[in-house]
């Protein structure tokens, strides 16, 4: 039997003015590139386990900051867009795709949220810790595009299928101690953590930059969209044969 394209859960952006919930168009493309299809996860849902059940795969998309206090890290001045109720939302989100195996691609404000919601914690500006020019972050508009080192034993890097790629990078903060549970599998020229991975889960990856705002001309960051969606098949597959016996 076929299996059904498998059912791809995007977090959105916090309400704001009249636009409300909103999320660049930039993520659905990639994931229906890849054959998923995308569904968009707003933020204040009380019933997120009940939500999960009806995907197959979990996308932690960009956006603001993680409000500090929640890593008891320092209130900063560059700290900017905290909304109480993404955090809150995510932070559950998060822990309950770790908890359901759920497979889980987590993008720049995600991989922060997940670190966070583990128990690790954040570099508040960037700047402040990073010697030299600072990479990661050009204007409040654009993207800048900065090298990645992979680990070259990991998933990531089977993945993309190279171990040095470049990256569209927007971010001011990134990981300071590493939550439990997880494993960094790639780095910026600087040292700042990209990348990440946990190895007792079935399929969850973190990546500090943004694959989605290149993976239309990009093959190697439309891979790990391809990946995702793969491993959404197979979870789909397994709940079926759970359903049907
Ligand atoms: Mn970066």
């Amino acid at each position: 039997m076929k299996p059904r394209q498998p059912i791809i859960g995007l977090t959105t952006y916090e309400r704001s003015g009249e636009v409300g919930f909103s999320l660049p168009a930039e993520y659905i493309d990639a994931v229906r590139r890849a054959g998923g299809i995308p569904v968009l996860l707003p933020p204040g849902e009380p019933h997120q386990h009940e939500l999960l059940k009806l995907v197959d795969a979990v996308v932690f998309t960009g956006g603001g900051d993680v409000d500090p206090a929640l890593y008891q890290g320092a209130q900063h001045e560059a700290v900017y867009l905290v909304d109480p109720e993404r955090d809150s939302s995510e932070v559950e989100l998060a822990q309950a795709v770790v908890e359901a195996n759920l497979p889980t691609l987590t993008i720049c404000r995600g991989i922060q949220v997940l670190n966070v919601a583990l128990g690790g914690t954040l570099i508040e500006h960037l700047p402040d810790v990073v010697s030299g020019e600072v990479i990661h972050r050009d204007t409040p508009e654009g993207y800048v595009q900065h090298p990645i080192t992979i680990e070259p034993t990991s998933r990531l890097a089977q993945i993309v299928g190279q171990t040095e790629v470049n990256s569209a990078s927007w971010h001011h903060q990134a990981i300071r101690e590493l939550a439990p549970g997880l494993k960094v599998v790639a780095y910026a020229p600087d040292g700042t953590i990209e990348a990440l991975e946990m190895p007792d889960h079935p399929w969850l990856i973190g990546v500090q930059w943004h694959p989605e705002s290149t993976a239309a001309d990009d093959p190697t960051q439309q891979r790990l969209f391809n990946a995702l969606v793969e491993a959404a098949v197979q979870q789909a597959r397994q709940r079926s044969n759970h359903w049907s016996r």
